[in-house]
């Protein structure tokens, strides 16, 4: 980190009332998972992306069910890291007027590492949520962290054999050096995770392709920006490039409104990083580690 920087950035944050944290993949990286959102990852030989969609769901409920439960394994297997744990710091001052929307569905930013509840938006979801598929109901429950959420998902965790146990012989044959994908099974209904008030269907409580974000949250957010007691300081952009919608409005807004942006990303561009742009700051590198020495004057060590 530019020292020059790192100073001229922690005496705005010293002086900042209202501060929101902006956070994306990048910043779960060091806590293990990968970036997958939006590429092209398998499971069992299907297109991650073709098994995220509502319409995958309604056809195959059991295909996707067992996509999702292997996503929540490695979700519970992860450990928040300390950019996690700083921004939980961020959250506990109490007279600071703060913010994290994460756009991460991986629930590492909870309560569980001391986050106030009240000040997260996870607007993608949680792969630790249960929407009930029934329109009348409604029923949505947070922050369940059973695994297998039914003993039918047990074993969909399992991505691959690795290790080949097949004899010498065949193992000259080359298509035995593959990896060995578990089959898919075919699950029935009534053996997938289901609301027992309404007996319906649950579904995982994210937001899939092609389906819209929350009007709540993004207003909770919008409302947070444009309320002016006090006025927004700071956006701290993390482990994403901030170019996607909605980030990008929220950074656009927090600029109209006069507020300085700090980004702690691998990627940034060079103009930025050297502080040739006004009211921006680029901490360059991986923002699990960079968080904690960057917010250090008001969350002290971790
Ligand atoms: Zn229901």
């Amino acid at each position: 980190m530019d020292p020059i920087q790192l100073s001229q950035f922690q005496s705005h944050l010293l002086k900042s009332k209202k501060i929101i944290a902006l956070v994306g993949a990048g910043l779960s990286v060091s806590s293990g998972l990968p970036i997958i959102h939006g590429t092209q990852s398998l499971y069992k030989n299907f297109n991650s992306i073709d098994l995220s969609t509502p319409d995958a769901f309604y056809i195959d409920p059991s295909l996707v069910w067992q996509y999702h439960s292997y996503k929540r394994y490695q979700c519970l297997n992860a450990s928040p890291n300390n950019g996690h744990i700083a921004l939980s710091k961020l959250s506990q001052l109490e007279e600071l007027a703060y913010l994290t929307i994460t756009q991460n569905s991986d629930g590492l930013i909870s309560d569980r590492i001391g986050h106030d509840k009240g000040k997260l938006i996870e607007i993608h979801g949680s792969v630790f949520d249960l929407k009930c598929t029934s329109f009348l109901c409604n029923y949505v429950e947070r922050g369940n962290y059973v695994h297998p959420l039914t003993s039918a998902l047990k074993g969909s965790e399992v991505e691959c054999v690795s290790g080949s146990r097949k004899r010498k012989s065949e193992l000259e044959n080359d298509v035995a050096l593959s990896p060995q994908f578990t089959p898919v099974k075919s699950i029935p209904e009534k053996e997938l995770p289901l609301f027992p008030v309404c007996g319906e269907l649950l579904r995982p409580g994210v937001v899939w392709f092609g389906e819209s974000l929350s009007l709540n949250l993004i207003s909770k957010i919008d409302n947070f920006i444009e309320d002016s007691d006090p006025s927004i300081d700071l956006i701290l952009v993390i482990g994403t490039s901030g170019t996607v919608y909605p980030a990008n409005s929220f950074i656009e807004r927090v600029k109209l409104k006069g507020g300085k942006i700090a980004i702690f990303n691998i990627d940034i561009d060079d103009d930025i990083v050297q502080g040739k742009e006004g009211g921006v700051w680029g901490f360059k590198g991986d923002a699990a580690a960079l968080l904690p020495i960057a917010l250090k004057p008001l969350i002290g060590n971790i």
